[in-house]
């Protein structure tokens, strides 16, 4: 039986990292930039302000305080979208808004606060002299030119994860589009003669495919671009219909049919179309697993992850195995979840040293982490997976954990984005 790391060596050992494509910002969100990002100018362009005020020149201010006001001719104003034509000879001041460039002559700048702007009737409109209260230090509240970003340097490094952050940067710096591993195309195939999709009635001795939909959407919550292509019934005709219609993807996720018993239509389907090999991985859920490349057209093979069928099985071995290929294919480096230690209020126990992925709920008092199972544990239990946010972790080489002995729990929610 193989760990669940080497379970997933085997798989990343298979995928590749996908080609580049450019983007729109927006779209890029969470994709992984393909290029190093480089200042194509300085940010800022030119010295600004930093504040609401009056630029002027620092020897002109020298001990100024409350009790010792020193006063300037205010020869003009300039706000944020402007550059001002006027220059700051000895004895004036512009009044000058937050995000102005600084004028000509003036070093410093002095917010309203440290004037009597206030003091002074219809503040709003011109004031001709103005009196400055404090000495502020020489270059206070201006804004250097450069000092976000120099021209020509590496601003974000190759390799970087598109968060909000990187796509402000990358629009400061102008650009609309970011060159970015695209995204994996991944079709998704249900198995088996008792499914029906949601929206139909049901009938006799049939139930509601919910795998195509739990996958579905971590592969998109993980950057991926699902397709459901349908559910093949378990006769050879169906199966080679749904596998044709998928050769188009990066990445093939099948589920059920994997287990002892009534597996053979998709075993032998698969062993015909490509290569595949059928595993136990030690863990719990989610013991069987395929995995395989298929063939496409011409040259091409497509990855296959055949998850077992049941509902939060699937899941979970999605999260271990489906989650770090498709990761790996969008040029993530980081490819774990994130991890709290956590103090197991229940039990899990363990009777045949698999890895435990127990579903849990996570609470936090203080600045301890606590978990408790979410009660049974059937891996047909999909509500179970409803209620936790997390998979609290029996090492295989335990017979189980108790109450307050302390757990890894991998976070379910915590990763939208991919680099906490
Ligand atoms: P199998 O691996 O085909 O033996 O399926 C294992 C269990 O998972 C059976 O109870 C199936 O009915 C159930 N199952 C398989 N596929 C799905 C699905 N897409 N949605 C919900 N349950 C499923
Ligand atoms: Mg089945």
């Amino acid at each position: 039986m193989l760990s669940v790391e080497e379970a997933r060596d085997k798989i990343l050992a298979l995928v590749s990292v996908l080609n580049p494509e450019d983007v729109p910002l927006l779209e890029a969100m969470g994709q992984v930039l393909a290029e190093d990002a480089l200042a194509t100018f300085d940010i800022p362009q030119w010295d600004n302000s930093a504040m609401d005020g009056y630029a002027l020149r620092h020897a002109d201010i020298r001990g100024a305080r409350a009790d010792n006001t020193v006063m300037l001719k205010v020869i003009g104003q300039v706000s944020a979208g402007q550059v001002s034509k006027l220059q700051v000879q000895p004895g004036t001041a512009i009044r000058i808004m937050t995000g102005a460039p600084i004028p000509i002559g003036a070093d410093t700048v002095v917010p309203f606060e440290e004037t009597d702007e206030s003091e002074r009737t219809n503040a709003s409109n011109a004031v001709n002299h103005i009196g400055i209260q404090a000495e502020s230090p020489k270059g206070g509240s201006v804004r250097p030119s450069g000092e976000d970003a120099r021209v020509g340097e590496k601003v974000l490094a190759e390799g970087s994860v598109l968060r909000s952050s990187e796509l402000g940067v990358l629009a400061s710096l102008g650009y609309s589009n970011a060159r970015v591993i695209r995204r994996p195309v991944v079709a998704i195939v249900s198995t088996g003669d008792e499914l029906v999709a949601p929206g139909v009635k049901l009938e006799d001795g049939k139930i509601y495919d919910s795998n195509s939909y739990t996958i579905a959407s971590l592969v998109k919550r993980y950057g991926g671009v699902p397709q459901i292509i349908g559910i093949a019934s378990d006769n050879l005709d169906s199966m080679n219909d749904m596998l044709n219609q998928s050769l188009i993807a990066d990445l093939l996720i099948t589920s059920a049919g994997v287990s002892k018993g009534d597996y053979d239509i998709v075993k032998d389907v698969l062993a015909e179309r490509g290569e595949i090999a059928f595993w136990s991985v030690r863990m719990r859920p989610a013991k069987p697993l395929a995995f395989g490349m298929l063939r496409g057209h011409k040259d091409r093979s497509i990855p296959h992850l055949g998850l077992p069928g049941n509902p939060v099985s699937a899941m979970v071995a999605f999260e271990e195995l489906g989650r770090p290929a498709l990761l790996k294919m969008l040029g993530y480096s980081n490819l774990e979840k994130p991890t709290v230690k956590a103090v197991l209020e229940d039990s899990i126990v363990n009777f045949d040293s698999r890895r435990v992925y127990a579903r849990a709920i996570v609470t936090r008092h203080g600045d301890t982490y606590f978990a408790r199972t979410t009660g049974p544990q059937g891996s047909n239990i999909l509500t179970s997976m409803a209620k936790a946010n997390g998979l609290a972790i029996c090492p295989e080489n335990l017979p189980g954990v108790g109450p307050g002995e302390t757990v890894e729990v991998q976070m379910l929610d915590w990763d939208q984005g991919g680099v906490f």
